[in-house]
């Protein structure tokens, strides 16, 4: 029989994203599709969403959802059945999804979101006249709430529900002013509901509200046990105990596979490791970089303190010293870029820098780099590392979280074993960094070892299957339903 579950999140590729999260939405439904999964994804009717969908229908009306009067558009993107929350108001804005041209967050979000999470526990629990769902699912912060309104406002207080959690750093935290706006009986206004630290924290409503709380690696499930990983909410996972699950994310081969890349031109896909030297002389041009028989490293990142930009500038003169280049895409901290120009305007040829955000240009990256850059304080998944494993663009990373569990380091054993599919190091400060490049290096000139340590990464196993799998399995856990 199949099953109904209503997936929540604020993005989704192809339509919008600002990072994994919009990835991992996108795939799921068709990485549980085969499992006897029907999933919906209703996402914020932002201007791109509706655009991208082509022909929809209006399926309900709200006169006011958290004061402001939404529609419910039905329609499909491909075989992707999506419900867009149409509300001008809320998200037809110029600016970012969740800043605004500034990069301040919207003063709104709270309303935003909760208004997301109202809207898609009136769906789940049938209230709109929709079919009702088996299950909700909701991702991150942004719709967290869904699972609060589900239990304490909506006819069906005991639907199954799963919280997934993208990253913990990121939690919507709000002053208790706000909980008389949000239409929630005044027992919600608790411990066990969306009180918070004496405020209003949406993820901790949903985590307290899911059947499940899932991350998505699992070792990330198990550092959110710590103050460290768990920024506040450690208590309340390590209570939640097996109800807390760790599922790798996969990468989804329709956007991500060397041979039949859809983002970039053919001239860039490969089967072989051969075209990628092509490719590297392509980033070459694209980045102003000299040519050398050092390697090329890239970093393709938000420039933030969690993904350890702050210590690759302190490096750069070490990791070009040695003869290495770095081709770098991203955007995020004034500081860090500011650190970032500097090092490249004391390398010319040997450091390239495109500040922004650019989907083609970060395949490129993938399909001719040498090696990938993830020096992540923490990480719950990675994405950049997975896309890395597939091309054969090496990656090196922190081991912490996601990045962890799928990366081989290329230790003497491994190395022998011939299982290796990258560098990981501990700690990230400049000394650790520094010997990790220093590896790399030495690595890059055994040809035959490198090129090994590449080939095992391509032949690693990210698809969904096993993760598609792993989400039906639980869904089916928490609704009795079966196959
Ligand atoms: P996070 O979600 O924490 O940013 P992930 O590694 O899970 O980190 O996912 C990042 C995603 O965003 C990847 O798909 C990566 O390729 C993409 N990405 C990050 N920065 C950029 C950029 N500047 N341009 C294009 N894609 C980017």
């Amino acid at each position: 029989m199949a099953l109904s579950v209503l997936s929540v999140a604020s993005e989704a590729v192809p339509l919008v994203k600002t990072g994994g999260l919009a990835d991992v939405a996108g795939a799921l439904p068709a990485a549980v599709a085969p499992h006897g999964v029907d999933m919906v994804t209703l996402l914020p009717g932002y201007p791109a969403v509706g655009k991208a969908m082509g022909k929809k229908r209006l399926v309900y009306k709200w006169d006011s959802l958290l004061g402001e009067p939404a529609r419910l558009l039905s329609g499909k993107i491909g075989e992707h059945k999506l419900l867009v929350l149409d509300s001008p108001t809320f998200f037809a804005r110029d600016g970012g999804l969740y800043t605004d041209a500034q990069a301040d967050d919207w003063p709104d979000n709270w309303r935003r979101f909760a208004a997301l999470g109202r809207a898609a526990a009136d769906i789940a629990s049938g209230a709109t006249r929709l079919r009702g769902f088996d299950l909700l699912h909701a991702h991150d912060w942004q719709a967290a709430m869904a699972l609060a309104y589900l239990r304490f406002a909506s006819d069906k207080p005991d639907l199954p529900a799963v919280m997934t959690i993208h990253n913990m750093a990121f939690q919507g935290y709000y002053e208790a002013r706000i909980f008389p706006e949000l239409g929630l009986p005044a027992a919600a206004w608790s411990v066990d509901g969306v009180e918070s630290y004496a405020g209003v924290g949406f993820l901790k409503a949903g985590m307290q509200a899911a059947n499940v709380i899932t991350t998505v690696s699992p070792t990330y499930a198990n550092e959110i046990r710590q103050p460290d990983f768990g920024m506040g909410l450690e208590g309340l996972i390590t209570m939640r105990g097996d109800r807390v699950r760790g599922i790798l994310n996969g990468i989804d081969p329709a956007v991500w596979s060397p041979v039949s890349d859809p983002v970039i031109p053919a001239r860039y896909t490969h089967k072989t490791l051969a075209k990628r030297e092509k490719n590297k002389r392509a980033i070459e041009v694209e980045f102003d970089l000299d040519e050398s028989n050092g390697p090329l490293f890239a970093v393709i990142s938000r420039l933030t303190w969690q993904k350890g930009m702050d210590v690759l500038p302190e490096v750069l003169d070490h990791l070009v010293g040695i003869g290495g280049r770095l081709a770098l895409l991203g955007s995020g901290d004034a500081v860090i870029e500011k650190a970032l120009h500097e090092a490249a305007a004391r390398h010319p040829g040997r450091i390239g820098l495109r500040i922004g955000y650019d989907e083609a240009l970060s395949h490129q990256l993938q399909a001719g780099a040498d090696a990938i850059l993830v020096p992540s304080r923490f990480e719950p998944c990675g994405l950049t590392q997975l896309y890395g494993l597939a091309y054969g663009c090496v990656p090196v990373v922190a081991r912490t979280g996601g990045l962890s569990d799928t990366v081989i380091d290329a230790n003497p054993a491994a190395l022998a074993a011939e299982v290796a599919t990258g560098v990981q190091f501990d700690g990230v400060h400049y000394h650790a960094l520094r010997a990790a490049i220093d590896r790399v290096i030495a690595l890059y000139h055994q040809p035959r070892v490198w090129r090994r340590v590449q080939r095992n990464g391509m032949k690693a196993d990210f698809s969904w299957d096993a993760s598609g799998q792993a989400y039906a399995d639980l869904y089916r856990e928490l609704t009795g339903k079966t196959p």
